[in-house]
This record gives structure tokens, sequence and C-alpha cells, in this order.
């Protein structure tokens, strides 16, 4: 799951990432409205946190360019007022969800469990083969047994997943499943394969994650 959070405090929108990365979400910041309204209609993200109070312009008109742009992903708007006229602005403007600042970040992210759930028929089980991921339960299965993988495995499968049949080179992969201010080694995305081969590929068949020589990885069911 890729959530964009839109937040121009930067302490608060650096907890916000940090939590959802150690929930397994891949998580992108934008740090005012033009930028994240930008982001949302340029990548695909499964829900948005917008913060009502954004530079450049504000979560409600970014929220409404969203919507009249067609774009369906839930949105969930934090605003520093706990006002019902500012609750109905929110709804107003395609919003799907609403929570007063402070909040506990539990409370955020049971939102936004639910928010996904509801939006349920939109991110349906992942498949490939006989290769399962529920991304709402983060639960991976292969040929029916449960496999258990750690945070990093996991957010590295999803976003294979999500983009089977895609090369995806080093730095793609790097800048989906690995935060931005992380010193990582390298070689980190092979290592990360390598750990995955053993867990989903090893004493299977099909193999799904395939090597693309010079390039990087793609997953798919098939040799050609
Ligand atoms: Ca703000």
């Amino acid at each position: 799951m890729r959530i964009l959070i839109v937040e121009d405090e930067t302490k608060m929108a650096d907890l916000l990432a940090r939590s959802l990365r150690e929930e397994g979400f891949a998580a992108d910041v934008a740090g005012d409205g033009p930028q994240g309204e930008d982001l949302a209609l340029t990548q695909d993200y499964d829900a948005i946190v917008l913060d009502r109070m954004l530079p450049g312009k504000d979560g409600l008109a970014v929220c409404r360019s969203l919507r009249e742009h067609g774009l369906r992903t839930p949105v969930r708007l934090l605003t520093a007022k706990d006002a019902v006229a500012d609750r109905v602005d929110g709804l107003n403007a395609g919003a799907d969800d609403y929570l007063a600042k402070p909040f506990a970040f539990e409370e955020l992210l049971a939102r936004l469990r639910a928010l996904l759930r509801r939006h349920g028929d939109k991110s349906p089980i992942l498949r490939l083969a006989d290769l399962a991921l529920d991304p709402i339960r983060r639960e991976v299965r292969r040929a029916g047994q449960p496999i258990h993988l750690t945070r990093r495995e996991y957010a590295l499968l999803e976003y294979l997943l999500r983009q089977t049949g895609n090369v995806l080179d080093r730095q793609t992969l790097l800048e989906h499943v690995w935060d931005d201010f992380e010193a990582v080694e390298g070689n980190i995305v092979d290592v990360y394969i390598n750990y995955l081969r053993q867990k989903i590929d090893k004493g299977f068949s099909p193999k799904l994650i395939q090597t693309v020589r010079g390039t990087g990885y793609v997953l798919k069911a098939d040799d050609g």
C-alpha cells in the first residue's frame, strides 16, 4: 500500500511517514499543496492523507481539484479545527474522511485501514500464479501456504506485485520501498530480492521473480 502524505509541518510529516513505513506501508511526503496535487495526479496511491492548512494551495482546494480530475483515491483530511462546518466543507470537497489534530497515530492507522477496506473493491487481493497477497490483512500465501515476510520484504513484494510484468530497475525499487533518509548499501535491492526468492520462489514453480540482465527485476509467471 502506498500512501501520500501532504503536510507542511516537517516534523509531523516525517513522524507520519516513519510510522506508516513501520506498519509496512510505502509513504511519500509532499510539503505543499501544489506538490501534493502533482504527486497525487501522477503517481498511483492507495490513499492520501491531506492536511487542510497548506502553503500554495489549501487542502480543500487540492481535494476538490483531485476530484475534478476524476481521481477516486480515498482522501483523509487532517485539520486543526474540529468544527462541524469544517467537516462539511471537507466532505463537500470530496474527502472521504476527516480527522482533527491532535490525533493519536493509532487512530489514523485504524481509520486508514477502514478507508482501504471500504474501497476494497479497488484494492483486491493481489495475485500472480498461486501467489496471493492480501494488502488489508498484510498476509502472503504461495500455493495456499502462509509465508512470513519481514516488513521490508513485504513492502518489496507488494510493490513488485502491483507492477507485475513491468521491468523495474534498482533505482525505482529503492525509491518505492526504501526511505529517502536511510543509508543503504549499493546492493541492498539485490540482497532483498534474494531474501524474497528464498521465501516465495524456493521450492515452488514457476519462479516468479525474474532477473532482467543489466536492468533489474520483473515479477511474472512465464519465462517469455
Ligand atoms: Ca499545515
